[in-house]
C-alpha cells in the first residue's frame, strides 16, 4: 500500500507522530496524537501483527483522528490519540507495555492510554506501573466499557430506525450482528431483549456457537453476512469492511455498529448513500466507552448506561437530521462538523 505517514500527519494537522523502538524490551510501534484542542487525548493501545511500521502508522493515525471526532461529536472536553505496538513473536510483553507507559508519562497528561485489541487489564497494569495517565477498565474504574459501547450502539440503531420509519418497532426487525466479541455479544443480547430476530456470525466458530446458544441467535455463514437481507447490519468486528468490492453486496437499510473506520474511505459513504443505505458514522455511534472512560478520567464521575445510551442517540439523531437537511451523506456531515468543533476550540483558545 502506498501510504505516506508524514504526509498524512502534515496534511491532516496531527499534533504528534512518534515512531518508537526500545532496544531493552524490543517494543516497536507508533504513537499518534491527533488533537488536544478540546482537551487531553484519549485512545487505546492496540497490539496487532502489522506487516510493517507503515501499516502500523496508518492505523494509528486513522484511529487517533476517529477518537478526536468521536469526542467532538459527543461534546466531550477531550481529543484523540492512539498507540499501536507491532506484535513481535518472542518479545516479552510486560516490558513492552512498561515502555509504552514511559512514553505516556513523558506526555504528562496530554494523552490517556486505554484498552483496545491486545491491551486488557493485565497489559494496562504494566502501563500503570510507569504512569498514572491510563483510563482504568478495572473494578475501581468507570464501569464496564464494552457494555457502554454496546448500549450506545443499540440506542443509536433505535434513533436511526426512528429517523427512517418513525418508530424502532423492534419485534418486526431482523438485524445481522457481525462479530460476537465483547461488544457484539452485548449488542445481540440487548436486541434479543427487545424482541429482535438476530442473525449473527463470528469467524471464531466456537465462540459463535456458545453465544448463539446462550442468546437464541440464528447463526449465518461469516462469508455471506453482507449478502443477507435485513433491516440493520451491525458491524462489530473489524474496520475497513466496506470498500469497492464489498459495498455493492450490502442488502440492509441501515448500517450501524461499533467497529471503528467501517468505511475504507469516506467515498464509500457517498456510494452507500446513493444506494439508499443509511450509514450511521462510527464516529457518531461507537462513543459509549469513550464517554464513560473519559468522563471518569477527567471528573471521577461514573456515567450510568442509560445516560450513555441517550447521549449517543442524541448525537446520532443530530447527525442524521442535519445531513438530511443538507442533502448529504451522514458521514460527510459528521466529519465536517467534528472538524469544525475542533477548529473552533483552537480559535477560541
Ligand atoms: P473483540 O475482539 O472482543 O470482538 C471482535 C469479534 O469479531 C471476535 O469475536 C472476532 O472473532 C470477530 N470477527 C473478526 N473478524 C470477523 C469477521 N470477518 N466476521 C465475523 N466476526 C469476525 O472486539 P470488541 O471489543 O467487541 O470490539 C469490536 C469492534 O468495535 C472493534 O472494531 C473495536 O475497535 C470497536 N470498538 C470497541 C469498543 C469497546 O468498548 N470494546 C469501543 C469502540 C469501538
Amino acid at each position: 500500500m502506498n501510504f505516506d505517514a508524514l504526509e498524512t500527519w502534515h496534511r491532516e494537522g496531527f499534533e504528534q507522530l512518534t515512531a518508537f523502538r526500545d532496544p531493552r524490551s524490543g517494543a516497536r510501534g507508533v504513537l499518534a496524537l491527533h488533537s488536544t484542542q478540546l482537551g487531553p487525548a484519549f485512545g487505546g493501545i492496540r497490539r496487532w501483527s502489522y506487516p510493517d511500521l507503515g501499516a502500523a502508522a496508518r492505523d494509528a493515525l486513522r484511529l487517533a483522528r476517529a477518537m478526536t471526532y468521536k469526542c467532538a461529536l459527543a461534546d466531550l472536553p477531550a481529543g484523540g490519540g492512539k498507540v499501536v505496538l507491532l506484535d513481535t513473536p518472542g518479545v516479552a510483553l510486560p516490558a513492552q507495555y512498561e515502555h509504552v507507559g514511559d512514553l505516556v508519562e513523558r506526555l504528562n497528561g496530554r494523552y490517556f492510554a486505554g484498552p483496545d485489541v491486545g491491551a486488557g487489564e493485565a497489559e494496562l497494569a504494566a502501563v500503570r506501573r510507569r504512569t498514572r495517565w491510563v483510563t482504568d477498565p478495572g473494578p475501581d474504574g468507570p464501569g464496564e466499557l464494552s457494555a457502554a459501547t454496546a448500549t450506545g450502539v443499540v440506542h443509536g440503531i433505535e434513533a436511526a430506525l426512528e429517523f427512517l420509519d418513525g418508530a424502532a418497532d423492534w419485534p418486526r426487525r431482523t438485524i445481522v450482528v457481525q462479530g460476537l466479541g465483547e461488544v457484539g455479544a452485548r449488542v445481540a443480547a440487548q436486541l434479543r431483549e427487545r424482541g429482535v430476530r438476530v442473525l449473527a456470525a463470528d469467524v471464531d466458530a466456537v465462540r459463535a456457537e456458545r453465544v448463539a446458544a446462550e442468546l437464541g441467535l440464528e447463526l449465518i455463514d461469516p462469508a455471506a453476512q453482507l449478502d443477507t437481507p435485513c433491516d440493520v447490519f451491525a458491524p462489530c468486528a473489524l474496520g475497513g469492511i466496506l470498500h469497492d468490492v464489498t459495498l455493492v453486496r450490502a442488502r440492509c437499510r441501515v448500517l450501524a455498529g461499533s467497529a471503528n473506520n467501517v468505511l475504507a474511505a469516506p467515498e464509500h459513504g457517498d456510494r452507500l448513500h446513493a444506494r439508499g443505505v443509511l450509514f450511521v458514522p462510527d464516529i457518531a455511534i461507537s462513543s459509549g466507552a469513550l464517554i464513560r472512560g473519559a468522563t471518569f478520567a477527567l471528573s471521577g464521575a461514573r456515567t450510568p448506561l442509560e445516560q450513555i445510551g441517550e447521549r449517543v442517540a442524541a448525537v446520532v439523531r443530530n447527525v442524521l437530521a442535519s445531513a438530511a437537511a443538507r442533502g448529504e451523506p451522514p458521514v460527510r456531515f459528521a466529519e465536517r462538523e467534528a472538524q469544525r468543533r475542533v477548529e473552533l476550540a483552537g480559535a477560541v483558545r
